[in-house]
């Protein structure tokens, strides 16, 4: 099949090219081209007509717990004073202590449903539910396959239940691990824990052997807000990051979401052994945790990626959040150009939750697309095409989605979705959810 769009942004951060498409083979990219050519040297293939359109790699949502969908909304006495009343009095207590299965199942469904709308591609997942253990990974893993994402799904371990219990979530991640590996296909698994004032030393270093010998990533969630630096001073005499390096599995094995409060030292750390990050601009600010030190994060070449949390799951609002609030931060207008945040929410992405050949359109690439209406108020050019798709597009811009060359939405419907059904499941899922609240 041959797409020929408007633009194409094929190397993401680089210049978009003018009426050039691609020809899809299979599962993957064959042959990038201007559109012309296209036409001329396959005249047998299908075309996708798309003249207004971009044809860019599909975003990559490098954290998200699908389950958060089920708490938009729900009531609370009052907001929380900081980011460990957020987790103890609410979050733990209201949300992921009281996940079963079924509305793992209906907020999995929806989530996969809302991304794809979004021009989601791909997505790592992060489940934190310590009553749903066992099994849930496997289950959650079903529901992905059957919306056709390419997911990667892990269980939070945290000993903060019990011991027991934080095994159990170290069994399920390697366990899944090795299921999905036998099934094959779009979905994955990777080995995660929660943070060193959950887990132990010895149960952190456990979780890193377990994913060495399954050669898996580590997910965790590092100094969201000043909660974890204040502890890990307390009780190690050090910060966050330079803890982990203490306990000797700092490494290119570790992704580290949020990493907010964090400082130069531990950013040159992050650089020397080669740790990965996920950012999360709006749920940041949603936790009133600060904001991460990006640009610098970058500027050091630690592999960065963008993440929703679960939190707003339009994917280009995260891109906007990314955009803009760095920008405020440093009180200047350059940092984080929009083709660097293009960059992060594809191939960028991808490279940090070790993807191959996925975030970009090129030959033997992976074929994970999305086509965005580039009928703009003003005129798309070379120049200005990533601002204009960061600043003014939405999920209802997005008019095509396809993954592993398979399409998931067209004319800006997601396939095969019942929209009623699906929040039918997610309201009687919330329902049951907020009965504590
Ligand atoms: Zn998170």
């Amino acid at each position: 099949m041959l797409i020929l769009p408007a633009f194409l942004i094929d190397v993401p951060g680089d210049p978009p090219k003018e009426n050039w498409g691609a020809r899809i083979v299979g599962d993957q990219i064959a042959v990038v081209a201007p559109n012309a050519d296209l036409r001329r040297a396959y005249p047998a293939d299908e075309t996708w007509d798309a003249p207004d359109q971009v044809l860019s790699p599909g975003f990559v949502n490098t954290h998200t717990h699908l389950y958060g969908v089920l708490a938009h909304g729900i009531p609370l006495d009052r907001a929380p004073s900081d980011f460990w009343a957020f987790l103890k009095d609410f979050w733990w207590r209201l949300v992921e202590d009281r996940l079963d299965g079924e509305m793992i199942g209906a907020a999995t469904d929806y989530g996969c449903v809302e991304m794809l709308r979004s021009g989601v591609t791909t997505f790592y997942d992060c489940l934190e539910a310590p009553h749903s253990l066992p099994g849930c990974l496997a289950a959650q893993g079903e529901v992905v396959r059957a919306r056709g994402l390419r997911g990667i799904l892990s269980f939070e371990a945290t000993e903060r239940v019990s011991r027991a219990n934080g095994d159990l979530g170290l069994r399920e991640n390697v366990e899944w691990i090795r299921a999905a590996r036998k099934i094959g296909g779009l979905v994955s698994g990777m080995m995660c824990f929660h943070t060193t004032f959950t887990c132990s030393a010895d149960f952190i270093r456990r979780a890193f052997e377990l994913a060495r010998a399954e050669n898996a990533l580590v997910h965790l969630h590092c100094a969201e807000g000043t909660h974890e630096p204040a502890y890990a001073l307390e009780h190690f005499g050090m910060r966050t990051l330079e803890y982990y390096d203490h306990l000797g599995v700092a490494s290119d094995r570790m992704l580290a979401s949020q990493c907010v409060q964090i400082s130069a030292r531990e950013i040159a750390l992050m650089r020397a052994r080669g740790v990965r990050m996920s950012h999360m601009p709006l749920s940041n600010c949603e936790v009133g945790g600060g904001i991460a030190p990006v640009p610098e994060l970058i500027a050091a070449d630690v592999p960065v990626g963008l993440g929703s949390d679960g939190y707003i799951n339009d994917f280009f609002q995260v891109l906007r959040g990314a955009f803009l609030i760095h920008k405020a931060r440093q009180c200047d207008p350059r940092v984080m150009p929009a083709n660097r945040v293009w960059h992060l929410a594809t191939e960028g992405g991808a490279r940090l939750l070790d993807l191959k050949n996925v975030g970009r359109i090129a030959p033997g690439w992976q074929a994970d697309l999305q086509l965005i209406d580039a009928q703009f108020p003003t005129p798309a050019a070379i120049h200005n095409l990533y601002d204009q798709l960061v600043l003014y597009r939405n999920p209802a811009h997005v008019r095509a989605v396809m993954i592993a060359g398979q399409t998931r939405v067209r004319d800006g419907i997601v396939l095969g979705v019942n929209e009623a059904a699906l929040c039918a499941g997610t309201q009687a899922a919330a329902a049951n959810l907020w009965k504590e609240a």
